[in-house]
């Protein structure tokens, strides 16, 4: 933690992605705006209120997309460079002013979107019939339709976007800039606490009296802004149930599935069936854990420790790049050469560098390959992190390949499936590569569940199950203060955990922690992938070629199929119960073997 950091300046290139993939020079990237600009003034003049048949309004998508991409290039260029390293000043400057002009081309261009919303059906229909890109796209605003208001009213809802986006910024302020983690101690030694401090640090801590002081003090600064908090969260959830009323919605849950093209059936599945069935094996896990570590009782704020702690595999770039295209071998030749390409054209930042953003990502601008933030510690775990964020890169390399821009486009539903399907393929050629080394198969199962499975079948889950609880009051037009929500909190994870976890104080704030509850429904959609991608991948070891085959067909579908029709590409079924019923199984069976192993 406390190593001193390389400036950026200083750190060797071939650790850093190279971002003149995108534009070669600033200069270049200057161009290209002043092209976008004046493409957007073109498109104003000849389209602003003439959008009145099929053919101009394929003619005016062509355009559209033309500046779109040129929007998309421009704005990943200079995120990318802030993003790894946030004390470059200039680059920050030139973001600015990059973001202030494409909002307001975006905004001259927003006839576009509401002229269209407000077109005759038959109008629509025309124009899809004929349409050479943005079929989907046109699509889905005719499906829209039913849910439209006014064009006056939906004009007045734009203007008021950024006071009903308020909340969140509430949030962001009150959890980043307000709370001020004091010291803890702990034997007469002094801690430093913060916010992704305690998120990615203590709450893996080997040292069981600091972990659980660390819990402690952390909960109790949130405790401070729990009122805030609810509050902001209150005023967020009211307005989505405002919204969903309004635009003849049932309830939140299916305003928010809407765009996401899932039934409510296939959600509650998710929340339902793994809060039953999974839940043993979680409960036998987190008895495990309690053994491995001698610990006097499992509480909550042990749950994320590692089985075996002092063991820590290490790994060198130029070993993981091995490791990687062996590993993913099975996805076939075109797929290895993508992994190639990454390496060698330097798709991924692996630096370490002051101003450097924490965690890790994917962003793929449109058919120029994909930049991929890492934080390289040498650590297997990184492995596992660059072979997930390598399955976004194969994903859009594939569908914007394959589909227009507009077209490009994927649920939440499956979005995470490509990423997730490669940490477990990953994990098999682990396995398999390792049969004598038992230490090692046990930390590659262990990985399984603390990171894949943990991550996106318990955390994630567990704020669905708790979300959806929230929302089922909002439908019925109940409040939902600060007690309330902790009350749910609470409850959900005493379901869950049963006895086997005693639950700390503080336990009922976790709601205080996720931001993703400002973005729709995202939390239940982790393990909605993960099913896809453990079926997919079981699939593939079983069945090799042909399998490979229609998967790689799936990810160039882009917004082509719905999520239930991604899935059947792939060859899974997602309207029964069975492909989850059987991902559980397979998560329980990993979890036998850690035992077996232990
Ligand atoms: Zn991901």
């Amino acid at each position: 933690m406390a190593e001193t950091l390389k400036k950026r300046s200083e750190v060797p290139e071939k650790l850093k992605w190279d971002t003149s993939l995108i534009f070669k020079t600033k200069e270049d990237m200057l161009a290209e705006l002043e092209r976008i600009k004046k493409l957007s003034q073109d498109i104003e003049k000849k389209y602003k209120g003439k959008l009145i048949n099929g053919k101009i309004i394929n003619e005016c998508f062509a355009e559209y997309e033309d500046f779109y991409i040129g929007l998309d290039l421009i704005s990943n260029y200079v995120s990318l460079n802030v993003s790894v390293d946030y004390t470059d000043a200039e680059n920050r400057k030139l973001e600015s002013i990059v973001t202030s002009d494409y909002m307001k081309e975006l905004s001259r261009l927003s006839f576009i979107e509401s002229e269209l919303a407000d077109a005759p059906e038959e109008v629509l229909k025309e124009a899809i019939e004929s349409a050479t890109t943005a079929k989907t796209y046109l699509e889905d605003i005719l499906r829209d339709k039913p849910h439209r208001l006014g064009a006056e009213t939906e004009a007045t809802l734009v203007s008021l976007g950024e006071v009903f986006n308020a909340p969140y910024s509430m949030y962001e302020q009150t959890k980043l800039a307000d709370m001020a983690f004091p010291d803890f101690e702990v034997n007469g030694k002094s801690y430093p606490l913060g916010y992704s401090l305690f998120e990615d640090n203590y709450e893996y801590e080997k040292d069981t009296e600091v972990r659980r002081a660390a819990f402690k003090a952390f909960s109790s600064k949130l405790r401070d802004y729990m009122y805030t908090t609810a509050a902001e969260y209150g005023a967020h959830v009211r307005r989505e149930k405002i919204m969903a009323d309004i635009r003849h919605f049932d309830s939140v849950i299916d305003s928010l599935l809407f765009g996401q093209k899932v039934t409510r059936d296939m959600y509650n599945r998710q929340i339902d069936l793994i809060m039953e069935k999974l839940a043993p094996h979680m409960r036998k896990y987190a008895r495990l854990l309690k053994k491995a570590n001698n610990l006097d009782k499992m509480t909550y704020a042990d749950l994320k420790i590692a089985l075996d702690p002092d063991y820590d595999p290490k790994v060198t770039i130029e070993k993981s790049k091995e490791y990687i295209l062996d590993g993913l071998s099975i996805m076939g030749p075109e797929y290895q050469e993508m992994l190639e390409t990454a390496y060698r054209d330097r798709w991924v930042d692996f630096a370490q560098n002051v101003g450097k953003s924490t965690g890790g990502f994917c962003a793929s601008p449109y058919r120029k390959g994909s930049f991929i933030l890492l934080s390289w510690n040498e650590r297997m775990s990184d492995v596992f992190t660059l072979a997930h964020e390598l399955g976004h890169a194969g994903h859009f390399y594939a569908c914007s390949k394959a589909q227009g821009y507009f077209d490009n486009m994927v649920s939440n539903y499956v979005v995470e499936a490509p990423s997730t399907i490669n940490e477990l393929l990953m994990a098999e050629y682990l396995k398999e590569k390792n049969t004598d080394d038992k230490r090692f198969r046990r930390w590659v199962l262990s990985a399984q569940i603390s990171n894949t499975y943990y991550h996106n079948f318990v955390t994630h889950l567990l704020e669905a199950a708790y979300q959806r609880e929230v929302y089922n009051l909002a439908d019925k037009g109940e409040a939902v203060p600060a007690e309330t929500l902790n009350e749910i909190y609470k409850g959900v994870l005493q379901k869950f955990w049963g006895d086997e976890v005693e639950l700390t104080e503080g336990c009922e704030l976790t709601w205080m922690r996720q931001p993703h509850y400002y973005m729709g429904l995202y939390s239940y959609s982790y393990s909605a992938s993960l099913t896809i991608a453990t079926q997919v991948m079981k699939r593939i070891r079983r069945e090799g070629a042909a399998a490979v085959e229609d998967w790689k067909k799936t990810l160039a579908a882009g917004s082509s199929v719905d999520p239930i029709g991604f899935a059947k590409m792939a060859g899974v079924d997602v309207t029964t119960d069975a492909a989850l019923l059987d991902t559980i199984e397979y998560i329980g069976s990993i979890i036998d073997e850690i035992e077996e192993l232990s």
